[in-house]
């Protein structure tokens, strides 16, 4: 019997199986498992030695063969700093790799003091093996071509999906949330919003498992938009009146129509990234006030 603490183990095909977090907040993500004939694939590997160790038991109990590749859909932690409890090759979206470069020495050290409850032994990140262009890479299956692609700068500067049409299946990665906040501080809103509107078009009918939350459909997607909209439009507003504040131009345009997702306080750092694309700040770059927009982001209240 396959059992998960932190997941709920959901069967796609049989070839394919999707580990949902039961949370979907901070660092709590979730994994694809694809059986490829010869080895396993595994998307987005958890943020720490124990979940990628649940991985590898889960894989075991399925019976499906070795994991022998990794496809990491953005260089975050919650879904890269497992890479290396596998030993296999890594592949990352090249913005994705340099992130990675920048940020390889930097250990999980500095989350620990703002989330006491996760458990950060042995998160470290792994240098990709083989990094991918704008243009994607296709991997070939037992069952079929799984097609992996770069829809530009979204939630981060080099997230990666992968679209498996025989499965009616997109691993979405972080441009899909559900039912927990999107967070673009890393990113850039209004690429994301592109990024999505392509992602529309190839989700179609598809089921779609994104990186935080449950299995959806395209009408996440659409919601997901509309609230990357209204945080782009009330921004450019509210600087147009003079209002730098991210936590006053946040309480002014308010989270609609995530209101009842959690981890609504967010808005503040997604203001701030959109600030940052008015700006002409590239996607990606580094943000210097982290700790202030912290604070204002626990004074969030609406
Ligand atoms: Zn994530």
């Amino acid at each position: 019997m396959v059992k998960c603490n932190w997941c709920s183990i959901e069967k796609i095909n049989e070839s394919i199986y999707a580990l949902i977090d039961k949370d979907g907040g901070w660092f709590l993500s979730n994994t694809g498992i694809i059986n490829m004939g010869s080895y396993t694939l595994v998307i987005d590997t958890q943020y720490n030695e124990s979940r990628a160790k649940d991985i590898i038991n889960i894989i075991n109990d399925l019976g499906f063969p070795k994991v022998g590749l990794i496809l990491n859909t953005h260089p975050h932690g919650d879904h890269a700093w497992g890479n290396h409890v596998f030993n296999v090759p890594s592949i990352m979206h090249k913005n994705a790799n340099n992130v990675v470069e920048a940020s390889i020495n930097i250990g999980a050290k500095i989350y620990e003091q703002f989330f006491p409850n996760l458990d950060f032994k042995g998160s470290k990140y792994t240098l990709p093996d083989i990094i991918v262009g704008d243009e994607g890479i296709v991997l070939k299956s037992k069952d079929g071509e799984i097609n992996v692609k770069y829809l530009g700068p979204a939630h981060t500067p080099g997230d990666l999906i992968a679209d498996i049409d025989w499965a009616n299946t997109v691993f979405a990665g972080d441009l899909v949330f559900n039912e927990v906040t999107p967070l673009a501080i890393d990113g850039t809103v209004l690429g994301w919003i592109n990024a999505l509107d392509k992602l529309e078009i190839i989700a179609d009918n598809k089921k779609i498992v994104g990186g935080h939350g449950g299995i959806a459909d395209k009408n996440v997607i659409k919601l997901i938009k509309e609230y990357l909209q209204n945080i782009a439009n009330g921004t450019k507003e509210s600087l147009s009146l003079g209002i730098y504040d991210p936590l006053a131009i946040a309480e002014r345009i308010g989270t609609k129509p995530l209101d009842n997702w959690k981890l609504k306080e967010r808005i503040v750092l997604n203001v701030a990234r959109a600030i940052m694309d008015y700006q002409n700040k590239k996607p990606g770059e580094i943000v210097t006030n982290l700790p202030e927009l912290a604070f204002k982001m626990a004074k969030f209240s609406l």
